[in-house]
């Protein structure tokens, strides 16, 4: 493994959907409105958002980015250009992010998970369960993998299980009402930042994964009074570990793991506080405390100068902590509506993820990790397979002194038979014992318990045998190994197909990579060119030069205004949010000042500690109280206990009615 660290950015892509049909109606009755307010060029990789309210001569913001996608992009299209590249990376042992941002109803959803059932408008995550699988039976015959996945929520800062075995139980009446366990978060040396008793399903096939989501869906839609309020304030995070085994030159075994987090996040819109009280507030306070710690930490990093990464900030950040500034590839996909009444919420989205584009990452093959799952299934098999190969050779070596027990299917059948022509033969000698007239009774019986015992025998280890076989062909059947096409009912034509469009994707990227250093390196250029043959073309050439930087001048400042605007409203947001909050405490105090004895408040102030693992404040165990302390009475000697001298003497006195006590 090369020691190297490698840095890449985040790779952030913009998608903006097209106009609904409420938008649509709305957008044409708008004066000088004829579409939306987003501008794509999909060669350049550039949006250019209109300001509806614009005044004369502003200039408009463009903005560049990785990849953009417009209202008529399929799919496929940003599958194969933007997460293709990323499932490829995972199989191969690195980490991989991808996640949605944006406001509600722009399309996080339809791009992460689309239409199921439509094979055009399956989104990011179905295409990703298909080619993992796919990529699996296409690779060397001498790889084994092992696929995982998980599936949790993130809901008022309370991360839930949605493949939770007890929530989903089918066979337990009722049981859906029942809300998923709320778990919590667990940082080891190892493993990072994890969730402690997160289920963790192996899956063999793209059925058996999809069967998880769709699970997993039915659990998150459980005890949400309003699923689109529920879905639009909590962030979902879909997780598949691969791992993946291949015998080195050295001829020794490597392991490398790698983890593909899908993330379909809350909407980015602003929820508004005003007039909430109470537990609503604290909702409220609680629901976007994830996202905009993701916003912090997206600011910290892109700004670089920072030291602190406020990563610890919420549950969000610390399970993604790896795919912002850390072992991850990372791909962010913000969505865009084209609405006009959006504008302020479009444009947000766009400088946050232009700010992610600065972030570095420094992804690396994750190769041996200790704690890989397919190593323990590994050795577990041999065990399984060592046992009964031990048994095999043991069945044989009854009959003809023993050969190896190669070749498991024959080696079974033949153990099988042989068992058989046992039972037959004991059988037989039971009944021959029976028809001896020549025995006594009584050692007839004898032998025929005997013969019983044999038989019984046979059978237990026929059963145990059963067994280890049924437990390790389970456990063969989890691993997958590659060069089985199972899966893989595609034909050559459609392989060179894909293969194509592959390549498609991969030169439209160069081009767009292309054209955006030309774009850069043409301003540079203007610079430069300073040798004028006339006074008249300097002239010419200085003026366009002043325009072309006078613009920008204007643009930043448009943009120093904005960045303005916004801290205001946040600030403003966050003052009303304390009002809120001081208002609630006075309240609190005034129950407490009045209402409970200072003793008992002091009491409990002294046991309470706060616990930043869990957020939460927790009551200290008491220590022993002074007369709890006290110890015990040593016992008399002879005597169970401490015992009074009355009972003493009853007992010496035996059953004497003097000292007899009542029953
Ligand atoms: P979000 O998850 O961001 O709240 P959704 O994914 O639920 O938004 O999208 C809202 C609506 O817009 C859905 O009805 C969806 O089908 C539609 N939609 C979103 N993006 C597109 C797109 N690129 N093309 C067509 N329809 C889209
Ligand atoms: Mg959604």
């Amino acid at each position: 493994m090369s020691k190297v660290k490698s840095s890449e950015t985040v790779k952030v892509v913009v998608r903006c959907r097209p106009l609904n049909r409420k938008e649509a109606a709305g957008v044409t009755g708008t004066p000088g409105g004829k579409g939306g307010i987003v501008e794509m060029d999909v060669h350049r990789g550039q949006v250019v958002l209109r300001n509806p309210h614009a005044l004369p001569g502003e200039p408009q913001k463009t903005f560049t980015f990785d990849s953009v996608y417009d209202a008529s992009s399929k799919q496929r299209d940003l599958y194969d250009e933007t997460v293709r590249p990323l499932i490829h990376s995972v199989l191969d042992g690195f980490n991989g992010t991808i996640f949605a941002y944006g406001q509600t109803g722009t399309g996080k959803t339809y791009t992460m998970q689309g239409a199921w059932l439509e094979p055009e408008r399956r989104g990011v995550i179905p295409n990703a369960f298909e080619h993992v699988f796919t990529q699996i039976s296409r690779s060397a015959a001498d790889r084994q993998y092992l696929v995982r996945a998980s599936y949790l929520e993130i809901y008022r800062e309370e991360i839930r299980d949605l493949l939770d075995p007890n929530v989903h139980a089918p066979h337990v009446p009722n049981v859906h009402t029942q809300p998923p366990h709320i778990l919590e978060l667990r940082e080891s040396p190892e493993s990072g930042v994890y969730v402690r008793d997160l289920t963790s399903c192996v899956c063999k096939s793209v059925k058996e994964i999809e069967e998880l989501m769709n699970v997993g869906n039915q659990v998150r839609s459980v005890g949400a009074t309003d699923m689109n309020e529920h879905s639009s304030r909590s962030h979902t995070l879909f997780l598949i570990t691969v791992e993946c085994s291949q015998t080195g030159p050295e001829g020794r075994q490597h392991i490398r793991v790698g983890r593909l987090n899908l993330v379909d996040l809350a909407g980015s819109e602003r929820q508004a506080k005003t007039g909430v009280h109470g537990e609503r507030l604290k909702e409220a306070a609680k629901i976007n405390l994830s996202l905009s710690a993701l916003g912090n930490v997206i600011s910290a990093l892109a700004d670089g100068r920072s030291g602190h990464v406020p990563y610890r900030d919420s549950k969000l950040t610390r399970l993604l902590q790896d795919s912002l500034g850390g072992n991850a590839k990372t791909v962010m996909v913000a969505t865009l509506g084209p609405a006009p009444q959006h504008y302020e919420e479009t444009l947000t989205t766009l400088r946050y993820a232009n700010r992610a584009k600065n972030i570095k990452n420094q992804p690396r093959v994750n190769e041996d990790p200790k704690d890989a799952l397919l190593r323990e299934f590994q050795k577990e098999i041999a065990r399984l397979r060592a046992q009964l190969s031990h048994r095999e050779g043991r069945g044989k070596h009854r009959k003809e002194d023993g050969c190896d027990g190669e070749g498991d299917e024959e080696g079974e059948e033949e153990v099988e038979k042989e068992r058989n022509l046992q039972e037959e033969r004991l059988e037989e000698e039971k009944e021959a014992i029976r028809e001896d007239g020549s025995l006594l009774a009584v050692e007839k019986q004898r032998l025929l318990g005997e013969k019983e015992i044999m038989m019984g025998d046979l059978r237990k280890e026929r059963d145990t045998t059963e067994q280890l076989t049924a437990k390790y062909k389970v456990m063969e059947s989890k691993l997958l190994v590659g060069g089985r096409n199972i899966l893989d009912h595609t034909n050559e034509q459609q392989k060179t197909l894909e293969k194509r469009r592959q390549e498609i994707a991969e030169q439209s990227r160069r081009e767009r990579e292309i054209l955006q250093q030309v774009m850069v390196q043409d301003e540079e250029t203007l610079e430069l060119r300073e040798t004028f043959s006339s006074l008249q073309q300097e002239v010419e050439a200085k003026t366009k030069k002043l325009k072309k930087l006078y613009a920008r001048l204007q643009c930043v400042k448009a943009e120093i205004q904005d960045v303005n605007d916004e801290h205001v409203r946040s600030r403003q947001e966050l003052e009303q949010t304390q009002n809120e909050l001081t208002r609630e405490l006075k309240f609190k105090y005034l129950i407490i000042e009045n209402f409970i004895p200072p003793e008992e408040k002091n009491k409990i102030m002294n046991r309470l500690t706060f616990d930043p693992e869990e957020d939460q404040w927790k009551f200290q165990l008491l220590p022993p109280s002074e007369s709890q302390m006290k110890k015990r009475l040593a016992s008399a000697v002879g005597y169970k206990r401490p015992i009074s001298q009355y009972a003493r003497v009853a007992l010496a006195m035996g059953a004497h009615s003097r000292y007899r006590v009542g029953e």
